[in-house]
């Protein structure tokens, strides 16, 4: 075999728990030590390391992320009270995405993996439709309350001469009834905008965006507004190079047109309609072990993962002695994502040539029916051979070995 591939910058490396630890590992020794030289600074996202640093090692991930440009990362436990008592926990520490995500001021792009066999319930769709959601305010930040009948419900906005505002909500009645206020930002509008174009221009596709601004005239329009004026000022000729699009509609009209399309274009969501339409578009598209995310930050950091959590029913059998069949792929593919993204940008190309042949590996084993037990439940291949995690990894292995 030829020599391994060098690295020049080290990846940033966010190891995580459970089953997609244990897969972590294995992919490591099986798909990428034996081709590359890697180069990563580790850092131990486990719970139980999380726990021992106060968490401190999230937040050292992510400041080590913006230095160094690329990060992979595991799937992590977000704790509740059961993982309060399971880990023995100082503190319900926080999710580590959100810490990340707050941290380097990103979007989330979901993408799903198509390959034969997996007919998403729409089966026009023959590309795959990336999902950005908007990960700030509205909703997630409200404030609400309960009103009796009776009462004058108002916005006030004090300005920082102390002079006020007021607008009235509602004039309640007969009828006791509900407020709630919300409130999103012009700069964190202005970020997700360029996470969107950036990541659109680097995708080679269109980048589609709605939200509700016949009805909302002045907090959706603002959306509307600032995306089109980053559009026009920093993005349009680059667009226009590029051959692809930016289109704005109305949220509802946009779900016709997605429903209709063929898939290959971004969906830029605001945070709520991106909360319901990834898990629409993830169920759609057939499976969660096939769902990959990158975190993309407004000044080009990327973060890559697997969209699926730390598959937890299949560690507790992996920990009886039970053989697993978990599916690695997404996170295969978040590999292949960074060390494709760090070969691009540190001018490697055998990097980004081995991601090709990684991802193409890995679904070329899917296709010839070798999957994990839970996509062969829905598979419509003919031959189809539901393996252990392991097997399946060697599998891959046997056909990237003969890319190589
Ligand atoms: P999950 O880990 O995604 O698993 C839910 C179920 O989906 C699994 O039990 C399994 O179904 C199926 N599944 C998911 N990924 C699979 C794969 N790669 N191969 C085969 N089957 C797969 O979600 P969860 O059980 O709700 O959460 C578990 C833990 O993960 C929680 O502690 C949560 O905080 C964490 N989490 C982390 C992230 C993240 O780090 N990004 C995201 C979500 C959740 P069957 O059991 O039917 O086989
Ligand atoms: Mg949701």
């Amino acid at each position: 075999m030829a020599d391994k591939i060098l690295m020049t910058t080290p990846l940033v490396e966010m190891d995580g728990d459970e089953m997609t630890r244990i897969i972590w590992k294995m992919i490591k020794e099986i798909l990428l030590e034996p081709y590359i030289d890697l180069k990563t600074e580790y850092y131990d996202l486990g719970l139980v390391h999380r726990n021992e640093t106060d968490d401190r090692v999230t937040v050292e991930s992510a400041e080590a992320t913006k230095k160094y440009g690329v990060a992979v990362k595991c799937a992590t436990i977000t704790p509740n009270a059961q993982r309060m008592t399971e880990y023995n926990l100082k503190e319900m520490w926080k999710s580590p995405n959100g810490t990340i995500r707050a941290i380097l001021d990103g979007t989330v792009f979901r993408k799903p993996i198509l390959v034969k066999g997996i007919v998403p319930y729409i089966p026009t769709w023959t590309k795959p439709i990336t999902i950005a959601r908007h990960a700030y305010g509205d909703i997630y930040k409200n404030t609400e309350l309960r009103v009796e009948a009776g009462s004058k419900a108002e916005l006030v906005v004090t300005d920082k001469n102390g002079k006020e505002t007021r607008a009235l909500i509602h004039q309640f009645k007969d009828s006791d009834g509900i407020i709630q206020g919300v409130h999103n930002i012009d700069d964190s509008i202005a970020s997700f905008a360029r996470a969107c174009f950036n990541y659109a221009l680097d995708a080679k596709e269109d980048l589609w965006f709605a939200s509700k601004d016949t009805i909302s005239k002045t907090y959706d329009h603002r959306f509307k507004d600032i995306f089109a004026e980053i559009y026009e000022a920093e993005y349009k000729e680059k667009f226009e190079a590029v051959g692809i699009e930016y289109f704005y509609t109305l949220i509802d009209d946009v779900i016709a047109r997605v429903v209709r399309s063929n898939g290959g274009f971004i969906w830029a969501c605001k945070n709520y309609d991106g909360d319901v339409m990834s898990d629409m578009l993830a169920t759609a598209f057939g499976s969660l072990g096939l769902m990959t995310s990158v975190l993309v930050s407004p000044d080009g950091v990327y973060e890559y993962e697997a969209a699926h959590g730390t598959v937890t029913r299949h560690y507790y059998n992996y920990l009886k002695g039970e053989k697993t069949s978990t599916n690695p792929i997404a996170t295969i593919f978040a590999w292949s994502g960074a060390l494709r993204k760090r070969g691009e940008l540190d001018n490697i190309p055998e990097l980004m040539d081995f991601a090709d042949k990684l991802e193409k590996a890995s679904i070329k084993t899917m296709e010839d029916g070798i999957m994990d037990k839970n996509l062969a439940l829905i598979s419509t291949l003919e031959n189809k051979t539901p393996v252990d995690t392991e097997t399946f990894l060697r599998e891959i292995n046997s056909r990237l070995e003969a890319l190589m």
